[in-house]
């Protein structure tokens, strides 16, 4: 008998997370030669919560609502939840329809354990968030990773769809805007999308649209989403949440709408069997955060901060030479290609293949991330920890802009240094090898 169930091995994770422990490990070592770390890795706002969607929180607290309360989600919040999607999205939800999680994470799983039988497909973007995989993989499903192409702006488009759509299909993942591209469908591609879907898919297949980033679109575009599509709220689970938009990650809070008020009831047993409820006064926070005046302005300033500092450090990235950085319309993450600066330092042969150099640590994009890490204390993340099947090939690292401008130039700055240094990066690939770390 074996301590862990076999299942354990099939789970991801979330790499994002565990970068923190390598940062925690070179940060003396840095630190003894004057160089601080800058978190390029992390994946919230550099922003706190708005001061009167505290003031709420504590309100609510002071108020007594510290108890259980509803697994589905307190009734004014999901009725804010319905109003907002009305208004966004154009579709009239029952609040009935919505379920209140501890984040956006929480659906992904949800949807994983409601709909998917081991067998059956699961299509997702990759690159995209890492948890998909993960529990694609966790439930026995077969995965088909929807490719992103840099070529495309990092969407997929409907031939790229329609080649993995089977019989088997269940459940079809769409995200945008993307983590970890900034890539987002406009209304004409995502009508195309829905075409297709209605064409190849049962009325049983479900549509998980992850809309998290749905407030952080640039250039004065608007968020939409395929459940505003004909045909497509029958089939959409829409899920987002206030971590990013209200820069409220560490309170846990997030929504699903789910296509009919039967499947929200299941999303509610599945929260009962785990964590019983969100706590009310987050709810109560997370409410005012929908409703009050104050909220907007808050985050329009937050996302002209985003966008400018898009601009300026996707032209520095432009700068160094074997990167290319093409501009995210959405989300706040840069997704630069290496590719260029990858055959420099050897890590990629003549004819695009990993070298046994890359290959000590993994891939290529992993050999610049533990280099620009720990000797120019940079932290970023590789294309790897963002779906690993089919990856192989591409060579990307995602950086955050959820830090300051200064920093983020900074970290540019670095980043070029790092770049022109061929014997920097031989003596640190010697250095690893000859670390207990290989
Ligand atoms: N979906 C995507 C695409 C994300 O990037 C994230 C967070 N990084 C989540 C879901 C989960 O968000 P939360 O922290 O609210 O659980």
């Amino acid at each position: 008998m074996t301590l862990y169930a076999s299942r354990i091995a099939a789970l991801g994770t979330e790499n994002a997370f565990r970068v923190g422990d390598d940062i925690a490990r070179v940060t003396p070592q840095l630190a003894a030669r004057g160089i601080d770390v800058i978190r390029l890795n992390i994946g919230e706002p550099d922003f706190d919560s708005a001061p009167h969607i505290n003031d709420a929180g504590c309100a609510a607290i002071h108020a007594g609502k510290t108890h259980y309360t509803d697994p589905q989600g307190i009734l004014p919040l999901r009725t804010a939840i319905a109003a907002h999607v009305k208004r966004t999205r154009g579709i009239a939800v029952d609040p009935a329809q919505v379920i209140v999680t501890t984040g956006g994470k929480p659906s992904i799983g949800f949807t994983m354990q409601a709909y998917v039988n081991p067998g059956d497909e699961v299509i997702y973007p990759s690159p995209g968030f890492p948890i998909y995989e993960s529990w694609v993989t966790y439930v026995g499903a077969k995965a088909v990773p929807l490719p992103l192409r840099e070529d495309r702006n990092f969407i997929f488009t409907t031939e790229d769809l329609a080649e993995r759509i089977s019989t088997k299909t269940k459940v079809i993942i769409l995200c945008s805007p993307s983590n970890p591209t900034g890539g987002v469908f406009d209304k004409g591609e995502l009508e195309q999308l829905a075409k297709l879907i209605r064409r190849r898919c049962g009325p049983e297949v479900r549509i998980y649209s992850d809309e998290i980033y749905e407030d952080i679109i640039f250039d004065g575009h608007t968020h939409h989403s395929i459940a505003s599509e004909e045909g497509m709220a029958e089939r959409t689970i829409i899920a987002s949440g206030h971590s990013k938009g209200f820069a409220m990650t560490g309170w846990r809070l997030g929504w699903a709408v789910l296509p009919t008020v039967d499947e929200a009831q299941v999303f509610k047993q599945l929260t009962i069997n785990t964590v019983s409820c969100v706590p009310p006064f987050i709810q109560e926070a997370g409410r005012v955060a929908l409703e009050s005046p104050l909220s907007p302005p808050v985050v329009k300033n937050m996302v002209t901060a985003f966008q400018d500092r898009r601009d300026k450090v996707v032209a520095a990235f432009n700068r160094i030479p074997g990167i290319q950085c093409q501009s995210p319309k959405g989300a706040f993450y840069l997704f630069p290609n290496v590719g260029g600066l990858s055959r420099r330092f050897g890590l990629i042969d003549d004819e695009g293949r990993a070298t046994p150099t890359a290959e000590r640590f993994g891939t290529p994009a992993r050999a610049l991330q533990a280099f620009l890490l720990e000797r120019y204390g940079v932290a970023t993340m590789d294309r790897h920890s963002f779906g690993r099947i089919g990856a192989d090939g591409q060579h990307f690292l995602r950086v955050s802009i959820a830090a300051s401008l200064e920093r983020l130039l900074e970290a540019t700055e670095r980043i070029a240094r790092a770049a022109k240094d061929n014997d920097g990066f031989a003596e640190f690939v010697q250095a690893y090898a000859a670390s207990a770390r290989v």
